[in-house]
């Protein structure tokens, strides 16, 4: 059935084909339905006026009426600029133009009166606004204050005038006459309990608010109902999950006691005490556990996952662990290797360099359950890969494995699906972990193991790379090992790899007698490795690389890590990076190379870093700079497409529409209930859209 809001977008009055042409190519609105629901992302208060004397220079923006008393265009280097003298009653400031200034010069009239919007900023004891918004007054534009939306917009749309004003009046039309039709989608129950305001009320305060307070309305509800359903969809998928996947019962412990009393390296930290405790109910549920385990780099996720996979064994199951690469692989291969021999456990590994003679003995050793553990990567995932059962499967380093190849471990058990564990190294709040991993639960390694060296980090000018060069001399003599590493410039590949190797001249230079290894995303795997290995032996002390050392790789005797032009690269990444000193006995030191010109987010990057060691603290301060979609992971995920709502500000909401969703989803899953019709109504009417939606409901 076609709604009122599937009405093409070329009939609402003002648009037109060709302007309609437009909204669809540029912005992707079709229809009156898709028009509502392209969201302002500010508002601009016009609903007060300053006069000149008022004017500050840490105001967002001001409004002023005020008359023009001079025009003069200014010749200079390239096309000069157009300065405007504009005077109220209490004093005057200037008005600066450096582009469209054949227009204004036309446009603007002396002695007339204008309404100018804009921010100032005080340059010699004068204010000024840089290209304001400026509008003869009328009766309309002095009087009656009001909220002006700005729209997401593109250059093109702007060149032909269609601005957030021109959309703004569109929404009015549209709104006024779409009133009845808007339905509602929130039970009523929640409106009232949360104090929220009808769709339909909420869709006019955001698009035309009259105060602050219709906009603050309109706000809490449309963020509420965007996260609600956010996570209505992702608890759905969960439950679906967990009602469909009964698990293996694991509960015998003679395996665990026995490491616990015999070969524990050290005390397990309160922190993995609890996470281990959480996968232990999970494995004991009969349902199949599908747990992410957070936990900073260093924290000892290793153990725990060993610790759990002992669980499978001792049930009669074999555990498997895949890593994102060869070289991690391998690095996890010798610790679980070390722990499985302490209690006669066959622990292999299988990657792409496996030779073909080892390859068949281990798939035997799988299939007849010998091998209890194997490690590996994408290999792993291999139809030639069989196990005799199963039982528990750890994923390390999560967000480089898609939910597809989390599901082809499932199959590796058809049977009955292997309990799952995920593990990132890279923290994300909580409540982008819940948004983005709600079909996942959570637990988190906030803790630290005891008597560790805080790393000292600090932030350093290229001009003392001298004084940095000494540094590095200095713990070479001691016996130490340095990273440098240089950015990955996306754009060029070129400029990157000249970056780097301009940089791996200039240390050779430096360093004649050091021997050097270089590492960089452009070599073959097997190059890679080699040089890897090279300085993991320690015959290399100076290790030249782009990112690729990014992920995991272990070298207790590095204890110095040297990033180049730190101000490119994101917050998480710089912690990653980090991550990789700190790992031995030794003093660690990590230093931020940088220019002197610094934007105000890289300044609060590099002060967050030389202050705080905590990923979590890290990955929050990330998500208030960056915003969630920049974030690790999240790219791929599909699920962060939120319009309105902001995690990294509405953590609350998100609490409170995730509660919502799950008491109603236990007493109503199939939304039956009258209260619960709008639900239902509503995504009958997204699952056409929304895929995600369809395959769950
Ligand atoms: P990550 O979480 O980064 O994978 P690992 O599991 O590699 O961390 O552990 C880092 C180091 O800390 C390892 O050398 C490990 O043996 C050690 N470790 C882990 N847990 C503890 C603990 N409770 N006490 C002391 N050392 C620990
Ligand atoms: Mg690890």
């Amino acid at each position: 059935m076609a709604s009122f809001f599937d009405t093409k977008i070329e009939y609402l009055k003002g648009v037109g084909a060709q302007r309609a042409e437009l909204l669809q190519k540029e912005l992707g609105i079709f229809t009156y339905g898709e028009l509502l629901e392209h969201y302002p992302f500010r508002h601009e208060d016009r609903t007060q006026f300053h006069k000149i004397s008022q004017l500050s220079e840490d105001m967002f923006a001001a409004q002023i009426i005020g008359r023009v008393t001079s025009i003069e265009k200014i010749e200079g280097k390239g096309k000069g600029r157009l300065v405007v003298t504009f005077r109220d009653n209490s004093g005057y400031m200037e008005l600066l133009w450096f582009q469209s200034i054949a227009y204004f010069e036309k446009y603007l009239k002396v002695n007339a009166e204008y309404v100018i919007y804009g921010k100032p900023s005080l340059f010699g004891g004068v204010f000024s606004i840089t290209h304001p918004e400026i509008e003869l007054t009328t009766s309309k534009n002095t009087t009656a204050g009001y909220f002006q939306p700005i729209y997401p917009l593109t250059e093109k749309l702007r060149k032909k005038y269609i601005d957030s004003k021109l959309i703004g009046s569109w929404m009015k039309t549209l709104l006024d006459q779409s009133d009845s039709y808007i339905s509602e989608t929130l039970p009523h129950s929640i409106l009232t309990k949360y104090k929220l305001v009808a769709k339909k009320y909420a869709l006019r305060y955001l698009h035309a608010p009259q105060n602050i307070n219709e906009l603050t309305h309109a706000h809490r509800r449309l963020k509420f109902e965007e996260l609600f359903y956010n996570q209505l969809r992702l608890l759905k998928l969960s439950l679906v999950r967990k009602h469909d996947y009964e698990g293996q019962i694991f509960q015998k412990t003679t395996l665990i006691t026995e490491f616990y009393k015999e070969h524990l390296p050290f005390d397990l930290t309160g922190a993995q005490k609890r996470v281990i405790r959480e996968i232990f109910t999970d494995m004991k549920s009969g349902k199949q556990m599908n747990r992410l385990v957070q936990g900073d780099v260093g924290s000892g996720k290793t153990i725990v996952a060993f610790i759990s996979m002992l669980m499978a064994i001792d049930g009669g199951a074999q555990a498997c662990m895949m890593a994102p690469t060869e070289i991690l692989a391998q690095q996890h291969y010798t610790n679980l290797k070390k722990f499985g021999d302490m209690l006669g456990l066959r622990v292999e590994l299988l990657t792409g360099s496996t030779k073909k003679s080892e390859r068949v003995v281990i798939h035997e050793g799988l299939r007849n359950n010998e091998v209890k553990i194997i490690i590996g990567t994408h290999a792993l995932l291999e139809d030639v890969v069989q196990f005799y059962n199963l039982g528990m499967c750890v994923i390390d380093e999560q967000h480089r494995f898609g939910v597809a190849q989390r599901a082809r471990l499932w199959e590796k058990n058809k049977h009955i699906h292997p309990h799952i564990m995920v593990m990132t190294a890279t923290p994300i709040p909580r409540t982008l972990a819940m948004t983005l991993f709600g079909d996942l639960d959570i637990s988190e390694i906030d803790e630290m193991p005891p008597g560790r060296k805080p790393i000292k980090t600090v932030h350093r000018y290229d001009a003392n790379r001298l004084s940095v060069f000494q540094f590095i001399r200095d713990e070479i003599a001691f016996g130490r090992q340095i990273y440098i590493v240089y950015p990955l410039i996306e754009e060029s590949e070129k400029l990157d790899l000249k970056n780097l190797f301009d940089g791996y001249e200039s240390i050779q230079r430096a360093f004649p007698e050091v021997p050097l290894s270089i590492v960089h995303g452009k070599m073959k795997a097997k190059d890679k490795d080699f040089e890897m290995n090279r300085f993991k032996k320690g015959e290399t002390k100076i290790l030249v690389a782009t990112t690729v050392i990014e992920v995991g790789v272990d070298v207790p005797n590095a204890s110095v890590m040297i990033i180049e032009n730190a101000e490119r690269f994101g917050l998480s990444q710089l912690h990653q990076l980090r991550g990789r000193v700190g790992r031995g006995a030794e003093q660690s030191y990590c230093i931020l190379m940088t220019g002197y010109k610094l934007s105000k987010d890289t300044q609060k990057r590099i002060e967050t870093m030389v202050t705080t060691e905590n990923g979590f603290e890290i990955s929050k301060v990330d998500l208030q700079l960056r915003g969630p979609g920049d974030m690790a992971g999240t790219q791929q995920s599909g699920l962060l497409d939120l319009k309105i709502a902001n995690l990294a500000k509405d953590e609350e909401i998100l609490k409170i529409a995730r509660e919502n969703a799950f008491e109603i989803l236990g007493k109503d899953p199939e939304f039956e209930h009258p209260d619960n019709f709008p639900i239902k109504q509503h995504i009958e009417k997204i699952k056409n859209k929304d895929l995600s939606w369809s395959r769950i409901s």
